[in-house]
């Protein structure tokens, strides 16, 4: 099979026959099960200062909270219940949850649910990460948020690219299925820069890809920038399906809040293989704000984008003729046609 090429990446290659041919990669490498992996949110308090990020410890007006072990027990079981196939233990950098609590719960939940278990609390010591894995944790999220070293670093007040490169090949050393991810649409981003996330994403060899539009939030220092488009994040996904066949690559939730309509069934289109389904309680989930508008993605809602996606989770053979978006996405209002024809130019 040809693959498209990224040396002319953004411009000239329609969505149409990209979206077609991550698709046809999709099924040929991964299949077409669609992953539901879901969601516990059980700290926001976080040590970091990211700009783009509503949890930032600088942003005195959020409410924090923190789950005990028993409250993330309890998610864990609504979750499994629900039939997720994973559990996704997610916190901003919170040194005060310890490191020996979250080990008895990796442990506590795979005796109790069988389930394999995800963590994505961000940069810790080499012997945290192995303690962790010995619990039981089989896979660790950890973004690379850009590869462009100078943006990171405007973002990441205190933080550089190359520890955070660090820090996934330490995940990758102590045995974690690693994922990464980045962002689409940062202020002072360019397609050359996307271009290199795919790259970096390449080279670190993992198995695992988020990429979301960037959404602002009201009480960060970015709170007046525009948001990234839907359009170029689905363009980014179906390179990413183009270029790295085997990598797992959720509809993100960033996607969905901006298009709570299509945005992770189109994504699931453009080569997309994971949904990740938020089970933090309630009381707490609006907390939880990285961005404004953040939806929150439920079990329903992932079957219903699956659903939407049936006809071409076939055999290439009989899947119908798509030759144009409008085939594709039958139901998706003019707006969302326009961004995409324009390659989602910001
Ligand atoms: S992006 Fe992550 S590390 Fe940065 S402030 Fe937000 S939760 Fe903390």
């Amino acid at each position: 099979m040809k693959i498209l090429q990224l040396n002319k990446p953004l411009a000239p290659i329609s969505f149409d026959a990209l979206r077609l041919q991550a698709d046809r990669i999709r099924h040929a490498s991964v299949g077409d099960a669609v992953y539901l992996r879901g969601v516990i949110e059980f700290s926001n308090f976080c040590r970091c200062n990211c700009l783009y990020c509503g949890l930032r410890k600088d942003n005195a007006l959020l409410q924090r909270y923190r789950l005990n072990e028993q409250g993330v027990m309890a998610a864990a079981k609504e979750a499994a219940r629900a039939g997720v196939d994973t559990i996704v233990l997610q916190s901003g950098e919170d040194p005060a949850y310890r490191k020996r609590l979250v080990a008895r719960i990796v442990s506590r939940i795979k005796d109790e649910t069988g389930l394999a278990v995800t963590l994505s609390l961000g940069v810790r010591s080499t012997a945290t990460y192995q303690l962790w894995r010995r619990a039981g944790a089989d896979r660790y999220l950890l973004k690379h948020e850009s590869a462009d070293a100078g943006l990171y670093a405007a973002l990441h007040p205190g933080g550089g690219l190359d520890d955070r490169i660090d820090a996934i090949k330490r995940l990758q050393d102590a045995g974690f299925a690693v994922g990464t991810g980045f962002i689409v649409g940062l202020p002072g981003q360019n397609d050359a820069v996307l271009m290199q996330d795919i790259m970096l994403t390449q080279a670190l060899q993992v198995e695992m890809c988020g990429v979301g539009p960037f959404i602002p939030q009201h009480n960060t220092p970015l709170a007046g920038e525009q948001a990234g488009s839907v359009g170029k994040t689905l363009k980014i996904i179906a390179y990413l399906r183009s270029h790295i066949p085997r990598l797992n690559i959720p509809a993100t939730t960033a996607l969905a809040s901006l298009s709570p309509e299509y945005g992770q069934e189109m994504a699931l289109k453009a080569g997309a293989n994971v949904i990740m389904p938020n089970f933090t309680p309630e009381k707490h989930r609006a907390k939880y704000r990285i961005y404004d508008g953040k939806v929150r993605v439920s079990m329903a809602d992932a079957y219903a984008a699956i659903d939407k996606t049936r006809p071409l989770r076939k055999s290439a053979e009989e899947r119908p003729a798509c030759n144009s978006a409008l085939h594709i996405f039958p139901n998706a209002p003019a707006a969302y046609w326009a961004d995409v024809a324009k390659g989602g130019a910001q």
